[in-house]
């Protein structure tokens, strides 16, 4: 059966003091057996920190983009076998910023994909279609190529380390929100697009999120579709109580 997952995405906010704040509001304030794994990516020069504050909660910590390379000359990069070294298993990769500020394509998260895999992470593949292709009905056709190059090299083993993100560009911190239709659509679509490459075992087995303005008033409903394991939260991963009431929003 496949997890229900929520994961924090912190992006460029909180400086060290600020992340240990907010990781201790969630630390109180987590119940128990939450009923979906948590993570949370702060950004790299809190992992560490994170980690070891959270080591004995269910609360995992993911990194939010590496390199693809063990090490070298690539300054300002962080390696997989670094992220492994400070506790932290999980790395989110194809994040559509990453795409569109930094100039990521398939083929470099391609590489990305098989380094992290390759090291022993999980992965939290993010993927979605920009807006002026959502209006042009192109949203099947950019999903489909985004995980054809991207992730589709893995073996079936490999996926038992992958969550996917689908991400609607046009949703991302812009306070506009895939329908729950629209989303277990394209959810629905990916899970047989999995199924077709490899096998209906492991396209139940994945979890697929979803990403774009996800709030405590709108969780419920999106997470309450058939196809929907869980999501990726920006802005509202930023308050505890937020995130948390997110965290519980499963039935
Ligand atoms: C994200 O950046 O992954 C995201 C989903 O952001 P937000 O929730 O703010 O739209």
């Amino acid at each position: 059966m496949r997890k229900n997952i929520v994961a924090g995405n912190w992006k460029m906010n909180n400086d060290l003091a600020e992340t240990s704040e907010l990781l201790n509001h969630l630390k109180m304030q987590l119940v128990k057996e939450p009923t979906a794994e948590v993570y949370v990516a702060p950004s790299y020069v809190s992992l560490y920190h994170a980690f070891q504050t959270l080591k004995d909660t269910p609360v995992k910590v993911a990194a939010q983009n590496m390199h693809f390379a063990k090490s070298g000359a690539h300054t300002g990069e962080v390696s997989a076998q670094m992220l492994m070294s400070t506790g932290v298993n999980t790395v989110i990769l194809g994040h559509s910023e990453r795409r569109a500020q930094f100039g990521e394509t398939d083929e470099i998260l391609a590489k990305k994909v098989t380094a992290a895999i390759e090291a022993g992470m999980e992965v939290i593949f993010c993927f979605g279609e920009e807006l002026e292709e959502r209006k042009g009905d192109k949203h099947f056709d950019v999903v489909k190529s985004q995980l054809e190059n991207a992730i589709f090299h893995l073996s079936k083993e490999d996926w038992k380390n992958v969550i996917l993100a689908y991400e609607p560009v046009w949703a991302i911190g812009t306070g506009e929100t895939a329908s729950p239709e629209q989303a277990q659509e394209v959810h629905a679509y990916v899970r047989k697009l999995v199924a077709d490459k490899y096998d209906s075992e492991t396209a139940e087995n994945v979890s697929i999120l979803y990403g774009g303005s996800v709030k405590p008033d709108n969780a419920k409903e999106i997470f309450g579709k058939e196809d929907v394991d869980g999501g990726l939260i920006g802005g509202a991963s930023l308050k505890a109580i937020d995130f948390l009431a997110i965290v519980n929003a499963f039935e």
